[in-house]
């Protein structure tokens, strides 16, 4: 999807203090009555229509009247709406070119006021899956409140309070900056998706340190549960940085062992096709036989549950809640059906354009952006307040 932040620089006051009235009234409607919108926004003079018209005009709302004349955010405008935030936080000053495309995700370079490139990841979780989710999950059939908004919002809070913590404790992976609703800013990583790598100097040691990788993450009590060569970054000197952590779990998830496998056989299965490393599979896959010979073993999950740390624990308290946990579980439950497999295969490479992560600053002058002070808008609308029964209607 294309970020077209032009028209960030031009929308003023009025114009944002609309849309965020829409973010605020879809806490509890899909649709966000119109009249509605102008209580919350209270702009004089009736001028909530006109700036609805003008939010209308850059796709940041989509118009609705087959129920009742309404608006929701587009995925624009919520964009719009982290990235203002941000902006007048300081964290960044410009957004430049598009460097990945994600399942459920769409990355960014943004630049900060003193040149640093930094990722921007925004959160699409409604883009795939979610209709997935909604018809299949029941929980969901009867709560449409649990819509993409909140879901994005989610994701990306887990992605920045896991991302910060295994910074903490020395794994590699983005520096985590900052998160705003469905936003995670974090530094750039040098390097490309082991995806798009054809060749390695040293594959064996490579894929050691990854396979290591999961049975740290695995000692310290999470399971990254979407291991796989997209969520393996590698630069030219073969330095390994994981990334995409929405959807981990604790080792104490009741199919713990099953994730903790499935990541260990991506592992094995894409280096034995991409880089023709040789494994012994029966020994591999049985859980109870010894493991004497001098080939990688498949670690076992049960040897290295009795060793595991409290990461997990650690999370839990770092404000993002057993609640969200639970919410965000139920929703990776039906991911796990729809990708399983899937991802292990041996894929042909993301369409990606152009993976350079050299941006100089001058990619990002006609897209920089101003800080508005003191406008007075919530800096966030936690979406998940909802009353189901509204949405119903
Ligand atoms: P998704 O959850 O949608 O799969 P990812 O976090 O895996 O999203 O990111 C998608 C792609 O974006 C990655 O494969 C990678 O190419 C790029 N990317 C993500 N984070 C960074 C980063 N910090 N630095 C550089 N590129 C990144
Ligand atoms: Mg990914």
């Amino acid at each position: 999807m294309k970020l077209d932040v032009d028209a960030l620089r031009y929308l003023s006051k009025d114009d944002f203090r609309v849309l965020t009235a829409v973010e605020m009234g879809m806490r509890n409607h899909e649709i966000v009555p119109s009249e509605l919108i102008d209580r919350i926004a209270s702009l004089k003079h009736g001028g909530t229509y006109k700036v609805l018209k003008n939010l209308l005009k850059h796709k940041l709302l989509h118009h609705d009247s087959s129920k009742y004349d309404g608006f929701r955010l587009t995925y624009l405008g919520y964009d719009f709406l982290a990235i203002k935030t941000l902006v007048n936080r300081g964290v960044f000053a410009a957004v430049g070119r598009q460097i990945g495309v994600g399942k459920e995700s769409d990355i960014f370079e943004v630049a900060t006021e003193d040149g640093t490139v930094l990722a921007m990841k925004l959160h699409r979780l409604g883009r795939v899956s979610f209709r997935a989710v909604k018809s299949k999950r029941d929980y969901l059939r009867h709560r449409s409140s649990y819509n993409w908004l909140y879901l994005s919002r989610l994701a990306a809070l887990k992605e920045f309070a896991f991302m910060k913590a295994l910074d903490e404790h020395g794994f590699p992976v983005p520096h985590a900056v900052d998160c705003n609703r469905h936003c995670v800013v974090m530094s750039l990583i040098q390097g490309y998706p082991l995806v798009q790598v054809k060749q390695l100097q040293n594959p064996d040691t490579v894929f050691e340190t990854i396979l290591g990788l999961v049975v740290r993450l695995a000692e310290h009590g999470l399971i990254h549960c979407d291991f796989n060569e997209f969520n393996i970054m590698i630069d030219d000197d073969e330095k390994v940085t994981m990334i995409d952590f929405p959807q981990m779990v604790s080792v104490s998830h009741r199919n713990a062992k099953m994730y903790f496998d499935r990541d260990v056989e991506c592992i094995f299965k894409f280096f034995r096709k991409r880089f023709n490393l040789t494994f012994d599979e029966n020994e591999v896959e049985d859980d109870d036989s010894e493991q004497e010979s001098d080939e990688v073993c498949w670690p076992q999950f049960s040897d290295i549950k009795k060793v595991s740390g409290f990461l997990d624990k650690e999370l839990e308290a770092s404000g993002f809640t057993r609640k969200d946990q639970d919410d965000i579980e139920k929703f990776v439950d039906v991911d796990v059906e729809k990708d399983s497999g899937s991802d292990c295969e041996e894929t042909e490479d993301e369409d990606i354009a152009d993976q350079t992560n050299n941006a100089s600053v001058k990619d990002f002058e006609s897209m920089s952006l101003v800080k508005q002070e003191g406008d007075n808008l919530p800096d966030d609308v936690n979406m998940a307040h909802q009353d189901a029964s509204e949405n119903e209607g």
